[in-house]
């Protein structure tokens, strides 16, 4: 990489990217770099949250901020364009459309892709669940499908942090009714892989009033319309297919070098510096660390301010520093129902953690706001207030003529002492016993 003395202008600075990894990248490059910020979304969304558009607690308004009005804000240049490849020994970019935009160094916060694993008919008759324009349009095929009369089968396919964070929004607009029979397709032993057995045991005791079906231990085998077939020869009938499991790389990390295969993440040093390219950087999912970790916003947030304060290092012949993740506790909605808090191998539940998980989005997304400043304290301000009125007092969001919603008196049991997990505790008074750090 040329260093910043040899450069005759502004050293160019290309983020091919700008969901949380990129963002963050982009909002530590100060202005005496050129930063041009690409991206084929005119949105940044707010992923951890889109669940929430299938109970209509959230509208799509509510988890996007503009990408052209943050980076105008930052003073960076922002093109909307999928970036189709990256020649890092030219130190150039292609966009799909022909544009070509040289750089000095490169940001890669690409994210994955949506991944059915090539089940025959997944793609075609299941909803993806990967966007909030994916999720409005579940939330509409539901509020469809509860307008016609008889009871309708919903069949969730992956039982992961998505999966249950959907089903839980299901249960919050729809458990008063009979409109729906949801069956969650998990091929794992248990709910939320990974995570400490109670919240399996959690979940399933919610699950057991409503009609839901857990199906661990099976794999989809193929969908058709109104149809979902599983590994273990039954074949549920269904109205609305959902498939929440799976990411894959992004086909640009092969077609660039930064990757060695189609279902590789892109192998980077300590510094999130490619192993393939000096010139080129790469942060949050799109990355495979030397030690893994979790596909999370937090860390891929951290990665981008990591990956920035290097490209300047690199830029100024320094020396580069190691990526080190802070460790933070994971929070997973259940709708109305309960929030759980995951610490390593203890959890924590309280419906009012949901309070937590809302204040982690509104005061991150202010901090994202162009606005920021006495305007969005106000939005923030009507923001907390209605969420508020929509998660403190979920009987709000019921729909006219549905039984109000209320919170759960009866405490979450799970197993005592089980060989792999912990019991989930209930949070004494209404309120986190551990104090969230800020995620992202
Ligand atoms: C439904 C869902 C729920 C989740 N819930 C949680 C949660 O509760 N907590 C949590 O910590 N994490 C959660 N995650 C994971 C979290 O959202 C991801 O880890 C995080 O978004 C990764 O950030 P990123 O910047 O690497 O990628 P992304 O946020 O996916 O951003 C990638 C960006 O790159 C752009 N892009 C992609 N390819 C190209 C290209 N070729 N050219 C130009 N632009 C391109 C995309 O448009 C996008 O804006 C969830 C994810 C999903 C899908």
């Amino acid at each position: 990489m040329r260093s910043q003395s040899t450069l005759a202008s502004r050293p160019r600075i290309a983020v091919v990217g700008a969901g949380f990894a990129g963002l963050a990248a982009a909002r530590e490059l100060g202005r005496q770099y050129a930063v041009t910020v690409l991206d084929a979304s005119p949105w940044f969304e707010w992923l951890p949250n889109i669940h929430e558009l299938l109970s209509r607690v959230k509208r799509p308004a509510d988890l996007r901020l503009s990408h052209r009005a943050l980076m105008a804000r930052s003073g960076h240049r922002f093109v909307r364009a999928t970036v189709a490849a990256i020649d890092a020994g030219a130190g150039r970019l292609v966009t799909s459309g022909g544009r070509s935009i040289g750089f000095d160094a490169c940001i890669v916060a690409v994210g994955g892709v949506h991944d059915a694993f090539g089940v025959p008919g997944a793609d075609r008759n299941a909803m993806s669940f990967k966007g909030v324009d994916d999720c409005a349009a579940i939330g509409r095929r539901l509020a469809q499908l509860a307008r016609r009369p008889g009871r309708h089968s919903v069949v969730i396919v992956g039982g992961g942090l998505e999966g249950i964070e959907a089903l839980g929004e299901i249960l919050r607009r729809f458990r008063h009714g009979d409109a729906f029979a949801v069956n969650v397709v998990e091929a794992g032993a248990r709910l939320l892989p990974g995570t400490p057995s109670a919240l399996d045991a959690a979940i399933r005791a919610h699950c057991a009033t409503h009609e839901v079906r857990i199906l661990t231990h099976s794999r989809v085998t193929s969908v058709t319309p109104g149809r979902v077939r599983l590994d273990t020869g039954e074949t549920l009938r269904s109205d609305l297919t959902m498939w929440t499991g799976g990411s894959a790389p992004s086909p640009l990390l092969q077609a660039s070098g930064l990757a060695d295969g189609p279902r590789n993440w892109a192998p980077v040093k300590a510094s999130l510096q490619s192993r393939r390219f000096d010139n080129v950087f790469v942060a949050g999912d799109a990355a495979a660390l030397p030690r893994p970790l979790g596909k999370q916003a937090y860390y891929a947030t951290q990665m981008g301010e990591c990956a920035a304060g290097n490209v300047v290092r690199a830029l100024e012949g320094r020396r580069l520093r190691s990526f080190s993740p802070s460790r933070k506790p994971m929070l997973v909605a259940f709708g109305d129902l309960d929030t759980f808090l995951v610490s390593g191998g203890s959890v924590v539940a309280s419906p009012a953690l949901a309070a937590a998980k809302e204040a982690i989005f509104q005061v991150t997304m202010a901090r994202f706001d162009p606005s920021f400043g006495a305007t969005a304290v106000r939005k923030g301000a009507s923001r907390l207030v209605r969420a508020a009125e929509e998660l403190a007092l979920p009987a709000l969001t019921v729909a006219p003529g549905r039984r109000r919603a209320s919170l759960p008196s009866r405490p979450v049991r799970a197993p005592r002492g089980t060989a792999t997990g912990p019991s989930v505790k209930k949070a004494a008074a209404r309120r986190p016993r551990h104090k969230p750090a800020a995620q992202p």
